[in-house]
């Protein structure tokens, strides 16, 4: 299907080296175009095997109806002159992923995962909990490994876990999974996909090409999502905090079915949102026969995913979460649900001029803020209009010592910082990074 072809790689990134690489053994001609220089050994590495590699700011140029494909990077617009251009030349367009399914071994089990939020942790699980059952599992997609650098790993049989974004979907046709969950759905990404409603259609194809004999694993409490899934052909199965289901929350233990899997103080990972992950992940692997064990032995030392709300130590009594994803209000709201503790707060980083009126409701959960970086002035500020106990810091490193000399035993200490890290850091991943190793110094 993919031999001797002429293909047009636009934006070469991680997935495009792969797809590259995947492809070249089959007598293609493969042209990669990409706006931003490119790693010099990997450029070197795909002209070897005889790959042309152009950097321009006009990809379209470089363009004609002599190509039979283009992959698309899923990070490009869709209505970019490129891709505009593709479309008028009446080329097909697909994605990485898209083209790395038509490699798999037959018999693959895949598993997919999509949603607005809890994706990679919701993937993560479900890979964990294969592993605890000894399957041959793979992890890929969205979460840092392109599908195409797994094809060589993967045999007959073998489970493959994806996380796939709605910007991945958009460019997927065959693709087919036997399990498919969508977390929930929020109004996210508008700006790309220029509405919600296409956003949503975009999701849904989560479930394409499904048949009453693959799984769709979807959130009972999430009407938007309910709505979206009312005519898809899988097996659908549901989770929910509220009310019976597939899976669901009850008495404080997560059951599936009449089945009682684990009660929530067992669980490491705290909150809601992670109870629906959790959910997510047991229902798509009861499919294939997980023992209750399995779960209980993963659930009770998975610390969740780094900078997501993740358990780094308890000093003297005092638990220390780092939340540094956290770039946002919304997400600050959410963690700071996830305990019944008293929680000493660290908010700060960039100003992006964003309001933290949102979380005044929230803030009766939390003893103390201490605050930081360019937000920190504006941060007092709210938290006086409130009443709240506010101390102001210059960095991450004096908060945390603040934060603990006030602290005491059975409280929370939780980096969650509602704001993004570029004042002060290269990326979120860096300050969680940082803000572990300031604890690691306490002990
Ligand atoms: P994604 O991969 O979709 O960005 P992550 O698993 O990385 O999701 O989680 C990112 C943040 O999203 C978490 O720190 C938490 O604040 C929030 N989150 C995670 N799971 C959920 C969920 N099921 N519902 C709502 N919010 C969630």
């Amino acid at each position: 299907m993919f031999e001797k072809k002429k293909i047009y790689i636009m934006g070469m990134a991680r997935s495009g080296y792969e797809v590259a690489k995947l492809l070249a053994p089959f007598q293609n001609e493969i042209l990669i175009t990409d706006g931003k220089e490119q790693e010099k050994s990997k450029v070197e590495e795909l002209e070897k095997l005889g790959i042309k590699i152009v950097i321009t700011e006009k990809q379209e140029d470089y363009l004609d109806d002599t190509f039979d494909l283009v992959i698309k990077n899923p990070g490009i617009r869709f209505d970019t002159p490129c891709i505009k251009k593709a479309e008028m030349l009446g080329i097909k367009i697909i994605n990485e992923v898209e083209l790395a399914y038509h490699f798999l071994p037959k018999n693959t089990h895949i598993i997919a995962v999509t949603g607005s939020n809890g994706k990679t942790t919701t993937t993560t699980l479900i890979y964990e909990f294969l592993k605890q059952m000894n399957a041959p599992v793979h992890l890929g997609g969205n979460i840092g490994f392109p599908m195409s650098s797994l094809i060589s790993k993967v045999k007959e049989g073998d489970y493959i876990v994806l996380e796939i974004s709605a910007q991945q979907l958009h460019d997927m046709y065959d693709f087919k999974t036997e399990v498919s969950v969508l977390t929930n759905l929020t109004p996210v990404h508008i700006d790309f996909f220029g509405s919600y409603e296409y956003y949503q259609e975009m999701k849904k194809k989560i479930f394409m090409n499904h048949t009453l004999s693959d799984l769709a694993i979807i959130n009972l409490d999430d009407e938007a999502e309910m709505l979206l899934t009312e005519n898809i052909s899988s097996n659908k199965t549901f989770f929910s905090t509220k009310r019976n289901a597939t899976a669901y929350c009850k008495e404080n233990a997560i059951y599936y079915g009449d089945e009682k899997i684990i009660d929530i103080k067992d669980i490491r990972i705290k909150g809601m949102h992670n109870y629906q992950n959790i959910m997510c992940a047991i229902i798509a692997t009861k499919r294939f026969g997980i023992p209750n064990d399995a779960i209980r032995t993963v659930l009770s030392r998975f610390v969740g995913v780094e900078h997501r709300l993740e358990f780094v130590a308890n000093i003297k009594g005092r638990e220390f979460y780092n939340d540094s994803k956290a770039t946002n209000v919304k997400s600050t709201e959410i963690a700071i649900h996830s305990f019944d503790k008293a929680i000493i707060l660290l908010l700060g980083g960039l100003d992006r001029g964003h309001s933290f009126q949102d979380l005044a409701d929230d803030m009766r959960y939390v003893k103390h803020v201490v605050c930081y970086g360019e937000t920190k002035n504006r941060i007092k500020e709210f938290c006086d209009s409130i009443n709240k106990d506010v101390t102001v810091v210059e960095t991450l490193k004096e908060a945390v010592k603040v934060a603990y000399n006030l602290s005491e035993e059975e409280e929370v200490i939780l980096l969650s910082p509602a704001c993004a890290s570029w004042d002060q850091y290269e990326s979120f991943e860096k300050r969680g990074e940082d803000f572990k190793q300031i604890v690691e110094t306490l002990k």
